[in-house]
């Protein structure tokens, strides 16, 4: 997929790292050239033009040699140098007897500045001095090389030898040194841009209820024709939310693929950098240049880099929130109707800000899954297909063993079963090179993901139907949808997925309590199968005591306190937290109180699991096997006798 992928700018900011470079190296060796001049000191034999009138007078000077801007003259061979020290070691000379001694006694040839004197030459012919002109080889091309050409040579070459590397390592970190010195140039090099992704729906396996939603959208890019037509707005973005590695990214290669448009990438944390403006200008380019090539898809990886909740933090982010809001703008302001889609992928949905959410920008959520059973499978026989494999494997063998698995895992797998067959040395992939990869993939990410043994698979199975099977019992529950033991990246090793029949603002004390009974039953259930507790139930525990405790400290739903409040709600937009407005004494029997309906509540949840302990097992060994159910077959296996 590497191959027709190339790299591009935006025209309009191209800023060339080497004229940045070329401005300073001028401006430093200016600078030295400078402090070159300053330094040039007179010469220390030199006396001043009255001085060298006087000794031309006295018949002291043998030769002059006239520069430039200097006169150097050789004083007679038998000249007197008491005399010639009386002339040059006089009072406003500024000589002094020290400079006399050190500098003058001894020398022959002496300097002086030249004045403009029209009369000099008419002097020197006076005395009978020889004179001449000096022809100094200034050659222009030669001290510009030596003062300007030069210096900028070694400085690059000190530039591209320690300090490039220099920066290179401190780059690393993010918004380190080297990112800063990088601002002009990065921008070059921001995001991917694939004509043709060449990936299409069926390289992605499984995924099916993403892919449908996805379908739309492919087809609106190739006619938009038909929804403009009957006035409909197509959503301008999606957002891909799951665990990493289950295929997001390729998810939205397959819509450009699908649709045959371009595909620009990048990732969220790319736009941010050390200064501020910097991640904004790069949105309002990247959009530029989409605009051009419409219809296309956007695609942000990690958008949650840039799309972190603006309020929840201790001291804004200014540089985060300016490129958030010009990500905002930006989407506001194109026109769908060009068919520009934003794909944006990212693993923590619940810290996105809101006005990402909004209609209009990414209203829609699109949930990428680990992979279940015959997801698994279907990505594995996908990976196997790419690979040459012997005639006996068995995919679902590996699929069964890889519970919890992403489709990032499963490729990597299939990978290093090749690899194993090759140290083997045999030309096709085994069956026991397969199970081989699935330990060295599963021991070598035993910490990082969640991948359930055999056990524990069948304790969250029991747990999961637990909860299910209390909510299907009590007439107030709601049924459920989906049960699912793939284990989820927010902490939950299995989930049930309730579907409330409507939106409900009022709660009555038993639909409450029942609510209770069905966050107990997980517990219930563990106990009732395998008469063991785990835990896996601290989150349930957690919710069902806080919503018992607000029954009497808050609602009013207890024999012992009836309408008594106990405890008020404060900073309700912030943390929500409860303060308690009774006495210590009676905040303890309210915990009392509490603790016998959470008593109460899990005898209950116990009774009904037991009067239904082989439905338990029967739906239980269904979820193992198949990993999700759904609510209809859930029923149907509850009401068949
Ligand atoms: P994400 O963007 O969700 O982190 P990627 O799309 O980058 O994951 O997936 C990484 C790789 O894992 C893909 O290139 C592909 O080889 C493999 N992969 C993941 N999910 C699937 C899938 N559903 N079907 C086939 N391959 C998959
Ligand atoms: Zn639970």
């Amino acid at each position: 997929m590497e191959d027709n992928k190339h790299k591009q700018g935006p025209e309009e900011f191209k800023s060339p790292s080497w004229l940045n470079y070329l401005l300073v190296a001028l401006f430093v060796t200016f600078i030295l050239n400078l402090a070159l001049k300053a330094n040039l000191k007179p010469k220390e034999i030199q006396i001043k033009y009255s001085q060298f009138l006087e000794l031309l007078e006295t018949g002291n000077i043998k030769e002059v040699e006239i520069e430039d801007s200097q006169l150097s003259f050789e004083l007679n061979s038998g000249a007197d140098v008491s005399e010639i020290k009386g002339i040059i070691f006089s009072e406003e000379s500024g000589i002094t007897e020290d400079e006399w001694e050190q500098n003058f006694k001894d020398k022959q040839v002496y300097y002086a500045g030249r004045v403009y004197d029209p009369l000099l030459v008419e002097r020197l012919k006076e005395y009978g001095v020889a004179f001449s002109e000096l022809i100094i080889e200034t050659n222009l091309i030669l001290d510009f090389m030596y003062y300007w050409i030069f210096p900028i040579l070694i400085m690059y070459l000190i530039y591209s030898v320690f300090i490039r590397s220099l920066m290179k390592r401190m780059g690393q970190g993010e918004g380190g040194f080297g990112s800063m010195m990088n601002v002009g140039k990065s921008k070059a090099k921001m995001y991917n841009v694939e004509k043709n992704t060449g990936i299409s729906f069926s390289d992605v396996a499984g995924q099916d209820e993403a892919k449908e939603s996805l379908v739309e959208i492919v087809d609106f890019l190739h006619n938009p024709e038909k929804y403009l037509d009957i006035g409909a707005k197509q959503p301008k973005g999606a957002l891909l939310v799951g665990p990493p590695g289950t295929g997001k990214t390729l998810l939205a290669k397959a819509v450009a693929g699908e649709a045959q448009v371009p595909f620009f990438s990048l990732s969220g944390s790319e736009f941010v950098e050390m200064f501020v403006g910097v991640g904004a200008s790069r949105v309002r380019d990247l959009f530029q240049i989409a605009n051009k090539q419409a219809p296309c898809i956007i695609f942000i990886d990690e958008i949650d880099a840039i799309g972190k909740s603006r309020d929840n933090q201790l001291g804004s982010n200014d540089e985060r929130e300016q490129t958030l809001n010009q990500l905002l703008a930006e989407m506001d302001g194109f026109d769908g109707s060009k068919g520009i889609v934003i794909l944006a992928a990212t693993n923590r949905p619940e810290i996105l800000d809101k006005a990402l959410l909004r209609p209009g920008r990414f209203d829609r959520r699109i949930i990428v899954e680990k992979p279940d059973l015959p997801g698994r499978e279907s990505i594995l026989k996908l990976h196997a297909a790419k690979v040459k494999t012997g005639d006996l494997i068995n995919l679902k063998e590996i699929a069964l063993a890889t519970s919890g698995a992403t489709g990032a895992d499963l490729a990597n797998m299939v990978n290093e079963a090749a690899l194993r067959a090759v140290r083997m040395g045999r030309g096709q992939v085994l069956q026991e090179d397969l199970m081989e990869a699935v330990e060295v993939v599963i021991a070598g990410k035993e910490k990082k993901d969640r991948i359930l043994n055999e056990k524990e698979k069948r304790l969250v199975a029991y747990h999961e139907v637990g909860h299910a099977l209390a909510t299907a019992l009590q007439k107030d529950g709601t049924p459920v949808q989906k049960i699912t033991i793939v284990p989820r990246t927010m902490g939950a090793l299995g989930y049930t997925m309730n579907m409330p029949e409507e939106e409900r603002y009022l709660m009555s004390k038993n639909e409450l309590m029942a609510q209770i009974v069905t966050l107990l039953a997980g517990r219930a259930a563990e106990e009732t199968a395998f008469g063991e507790a785990t835990t896996g139930a601290s989150n349930d525990i957690e919710r069902a005591t806080k919503l018992a405790r607000s029954m009497v400290t808050q609602y009013g739903m207890s024999e012992n306190f009836g309408m008594m409040g106990l405890e008020s709600v404060q900073n309700q937009y912030l943390d929500g937290r409860n303060v308690a407005t009774c006495s210590e004494a009676t905040g303890a029997e309210a915990d009392k109180e509490v603790k016998r309906i959470i008593s109460g509540c899990y005898d209950k949840a116990m009774a009904l699991l037991n009067s239904e302990k082989e439905k338990l097992a029967e739906i239980s060994e269904y979820l193992i096997q198949e990993e999700t159910i759904t609510g209809e077959k859930f029923l149907q296996i509850l009401k068949q006798s």
